[in-house]
């Protein structure tokens, strides 16, 4: 199989062009080795950023239902320190959020310095569903893709790393795993009737999701597009991409206060 950017090129994305099935030329065992290996890494480099305390890193998930965001999620940030992340998941804006803006109640939840933010599902929301289902008017979500550029634009210069990772399944990957849901008990709340609503208009997310993968990519905040039938590929992209960032921080641990060096502790 050909080579597949992770980042698209700039102008128009097809997504149809990108496999979900891909998986370069890793196996699932060398994959799971090495994500091991990025692990031990990544919980270094967290404790850095932490004690750093400089530099923010936002990491955002979107993803057709099922795509893998809670899954992938729970692999990236085993092993790392609890008290260094902070999750939130959007879910449909109460009555109290849709009466602000719509990035009201998502400035309210990025990452203080130190800190790893991790959206599951985020602003971009209110591009996807909000256009496909049209919750709002066309006017209003048009607008909406520079908003977000600024907005991500002022966090970046104010020293958050912004990685998004848009989870790519098949249509086939998501039938298979909604019968898994179905079947498994351990799984049915995560199902519910509107997901088959919303798989309807898979074609209709598939252009939105294009276009926010053209009007949203930025160098400051870049897309990724994750081939993600295969959950242990998808893994090692999310991992893989994230250490890399945070290697590049210029991360240091604070200097020591003057006169250590002669301390003796008494007993
Ligand atoms: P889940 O991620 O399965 O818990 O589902 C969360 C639900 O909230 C999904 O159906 C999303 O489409 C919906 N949701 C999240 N953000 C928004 C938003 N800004 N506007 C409308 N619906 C949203
Ligand atoms: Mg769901």
């Amino acid at each position: 199989m050909a080579e597949q950017p992770l980042i698209p090129p700039r102008g128009k994305v097809n997504l149809a062009d990108y496999s979900p099935d891909y998986t370069g030329s890793w196996d699932r065992e060398s994959a799971q080795e090495y994500v091991q290996m990025l692990r031990e890494q990544l919980s270094v480099l967290q404790n850095k950023l932490y004690a750093d305390g400089r530099h923010a890193v936002l990491v955002i998930l979107q993803a057709m239902d099922a795509g893998g965001k809670d899954g992938t999620i729970r692999s990236i940030f085993t092993g790392v320190s609890p008290q260094g992340v902070e999750v939130t998941s959007f879910k449909v804006p109460t009555e109290e959020e849709r009466s602000r803006d719509f990035l009201w109640r998502v400035h309210k939840r990025v990452p203080r310095k130190g800190m790893i933010g991790v959206f599951n599902r985020s602003h971009y929301e209110d591009v996807l569903v909000a256009r496909v289902d049209g919750l709002v008017a066309e006017s209003v979500w048009r607008k909406r893709y520079d908003q977000i550029n600024e907005f991500e634009e002022l966090l970046t210069e104010s020293g958050t790393t912004i990685l998004k990772f848009f989870l790519h399944i098949s249509k086939e990957e998501q039938k298979k795993r909604f019968e898994e849901r179905l079947t498994d008990p351990g799984k049915h709340w995560k199902f519910s009737l509107g997901d088959l609503e919303v798989r309807k208009r898979w074609d209709l997310y598939m252009r939105a999701y294009e276009d926010v993968l053209e009007k949203c990519n930025r160098p400051h905040a870049p897309w990724h597009i994750v081939p993600a039938n295969a959950k242990w590929y998808r893994d090692l992209v999310v991992m893989e991409t994230l250490v890399q960032a945070l290697a590049r921080l210029p991360l240091r641990f604070p200097l020591a206060e003057a006169g250590i060096e002669n301390i003796v502790i008494p007993d």
